[in-house]
């Protein structure tokens, strides 16, 4: 394949190098000063929604991050009619003031990275890199997406025709998208999905997820500051029945959700259910993701890479790896190295800059995989159960050796990775069990044979392969991120075909 090299303009933004006593103590002064206590309410129509509020509290130890007040159903119908009733003037509004308003967002996400940083952590439980690490991809896709918006929602491409005619293609919104975002990303993902809808000329009404409602009430408080519009985007905090009322709504003309595969299919038929316009679904869902490592691998980077994608984010990331198939004539050495390695891991309170595992997002998600935890104890072997502290909603991470593919049969969405070993010449079969599972997400491969690359490659119906590195932290416009199958819908995030799926085509022919 021609190689893309990065050119002056490649869009993402600046790291700090955490790795410096100076940079990092500068970042952490810059978070201490943004730490304050938040209040998040709906936004409709650049009003604050009413409702009783709640405390919001931290994961990491139970403290209070400030207060949300979330909003009924009746909120939810109010804020798509103000969406509708907004749609047109920002539809017409020249393409490059809406990309204008989302660079400037980028930019004020940066100036006040101290309080997207301190939310990120206290709110989401985020250790400082991978905080760091969110607030530069949120910034990047509001970047990416006004420079993709200014390349397709220009005044359309001629396309061939015969003499006397000519014919315009052209792209313009849809009208109101709902975004429904998951809280593991609760910033960048939140953000990726409102700045495309907006960038293509939709209104939007954005709901967050429950357990993450400052930082999204903080991004819709910057977007607007920034110049889009009160009527183009509203803001309706609630839980899943919210989410269910914005989609069942007659004037919704697009949905993007990220989250799990039975909440898109309940979105799917609630959709279908109306009997009115055909809405596309723009869907991302989780994923039973698994690495191949066969008998030519480096065994210590598969270790490290192991340990990064499975542990990372306390594996709480829709690309993290759930299953490692390693070739069993290799499979003691290279589990042993990765039980090593992860036996390195600090737990504790992601503030801590050594931190690398924070805590689980809430009490329902400790307990579910703790569930899991004990069950796998009685029914597989265990190579590693690592100790959580007592205090917030800590889970260590664990090490489970299954014997067959599909005794793994749904995603556990956290800090738990389970083994199968495979035997020299069985690769078709495994990957057939892999691909039996019906997700399509990501997909690790440790070989250094071209022809296993190869195969893999040519199997899978998966949507990001990761070859000889860990395979998470997809960048923007560097490795366009989502799958397909149980795993959702495409197109893919920070990609330059997804602001398309956001927008209606329009020909017009013109007999001259
Ligand atoms: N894009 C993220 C990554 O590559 C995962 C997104 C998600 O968890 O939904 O790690």
């Amino acid at each position: 394949l021609p190689k893309a090299l990065y050119g002056a303009e490649r869009p993402n933004s600046a790291g700090v190098e955490l790795g410096s006593r100076e940079a990092l103590a500068g970042l952490e002064a810059e978070i201490a000063a943004g730490r304050k206590l938040a209040e998040a309410a709906s936004i409709i129509g650049g009003k604050a929604g009413g409702g009783t509020p709640r405390p919001v509290l931290s994961p990491i130890d139970g403290s209070p991050v400030g207060t949300v007040t979330e909003a009924g159903a009746e909120a939810a119908s109010a804020a798509m009619a103000a969406a509708a009733a907004g749609f047109h003037a920002w539809d017409r509004t020249d393409v490059t003031v809406r990309a204008a308003a989302l660079d400037k967002a980028a930019g004020l996400m940066e100036a006040r990275r101290g309080m997207l940083l301190a939310l990120l952590q206290d709110e989401g439980g985020k250790t400082l890199d991978d905080a760091l690490a969110e607030l530069r991809e949120a910034v990047d896709f509001c970047r990416y997406y006004a420079a993709q918006a200014r390349k397709i929602f220009g005044p359309g491409e001629h396309m061939p025709g015969p003499t006397g005619e000519d014919n315009i293609l052209r792209h313009r919104g849809r009208g109101v998208f709902v975004c429904i975002s998951p809280w593991n990303f609760p910033l960048a993902i939140f953000l990726g999905q409102v700045a495309a809808a907006l960038a293509a000329g939709n209104a939007v009404v954005a709901k967050p997820a429950e357990q993450t409602p400052l930082i999204a009430h903080a991004a819709v408080k910057i977007l607007h500051e920034a110049g889009v519009p009160t009527s183009a985007l509203h803001l309706v905090l609630g839980d899943g029945r919210t989410g269910a009322a914005l989609t069942g709504h007659a004037a919704v003309a697009g949905v993007a959700f990220t989250g799990s595969t039975e909440t898109a299919w309940a979105i799917n038929r609630s959709l279908a259910a109306k009997n009115a316009a055909i809405v596309p679904l723009i869907a991302e869902t989780g994923g039973i993701n698994a690495m191949v490592v066969d008998a030519t691998a480096l065994p210590e980077q598969v270790a490290d890479d192991v340990v990064t994608s499975a542990f990372r984010s306390a594996g709480q990331r829709c690309s993290a790896l759930r299953l490692l198939c390693v070739q069993e004539d290799v499979a003691d050495k290279v589990v042993a190295m990765i039980k090593g390695a992860a036996e390195e891991l600090k737990l504790g309170d992601p503030r801590q800059p050594a931190t690398h595992v924070g805590p689980v997002i809430d009490a329902e998600a400790k307990a579910g995989l703790e569930a899991h935890i004990a069950v796998m104890k009685g029914a597989a072997r265990t190579h590693l159960a690592m100790a959580a502290p007592a205090q917030g909603t800590f889970v260590g991470p664990h090490i489970f050796e299954i014997a067959r593919v599909e005794d793994l049969t749904r995603e556990v969405f956290g800090p738990v990775l389970h083994v199968v070993r495979w035997k020299a010449g069985r690769l078709a079969p495994l990957l057939d069990a892999v691909a039996a599972t019906g997700y399509g997400l990501t997909l690790g491969v440790h070989t250094r044979i071209e022809a296993t690359l190869a195969a893999v490659a040519e199997r899978m119906a998966v949507g990001n392969i990761y070859v000889n590195r860990n395979m998470i932290g997809a960048v923007v416009g560097t490795q366009p991120f989502g799958g397909v199958g149980l795993s959702g819908t495409g197109p893919k995030a920070g990609g330059p075909n997804y602001l398309k799926r956001f927008a209606a085509e329009q020909v017009i022919a013109v007999n001259t």
